[in-house]
């Protein structure tokens, strides 16, 4: 029989498309995040990006591997000839800068990405103009809860 510790940390199960639009935490103009799961222990968050809009979203790189999966809409890198479609599976490779663009005939996607390490936002030259980590994204969570009366402990649930 295989011992059953209790020392591991709890699951999560929750609607990924939450019922109250206040879980979107605003990132940029038209663009929000919704927190799956936040890892403080590897560094790595695992959320939903939904865009209103068509056009840039932001140009970055990202030092560690991302994977997504697109719920809704279509988006597309700059530096690259695919479109990632409702329903496409996306991996990016650590070390490669882009930039992620809504097309024209489209204003709206979710897609959910699987991140490791950061998010590095750098200029048309490649220079580091911000960056977000686990601990960036706990912070804009609390912050954004607390101002919409969800309070500062509401991203507790997808901490571990
Ligand atoms: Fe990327």
């Amino acid at each position: 029989m295989i011992p059953v510790s209790q020392d591991y940390p709890s699951e999560i199960a929750v609607a990924a498309e939450p019922a109250d639009e206040r879980v979107w935490v605003p990132q940029a103009p038209n663009v929000w995040f919704r927190p799956l799961m936040i890892n403080t222990v590897v560094g790595q968050w695992c959320n939903l990006l939904k865009v209103t809009a068509s056009g840039v979203v932001s140009r970055h790189r990202h030092p560690g591997a991302v994977f997504g999966y697109v719920i809704a809409g279509r988006w597309h890198y700059h530096e690259h000839e695919w479109v990632a479609e409702t329903g496409h599976f996306v991996y990016e490779p650590p070390g490669e800068i882009h930039t992620l663009a809504v097309p024209p005939d489209c204003d709206y996607m979710i897609t959910m990405f699987n991140i490791t390490g950061a998010m590095v936002y750098v200029d048309a030259d490649g220079n580091q103009t911000g960056y977000e980590d686990a601990f960036t994204k706990i912070d804009m969570c609390r912050a954004h809860y607390e101002r919409v009366g969800l309070g500062r402990e509401y991203v507790d649930q997808f901490i571990r």
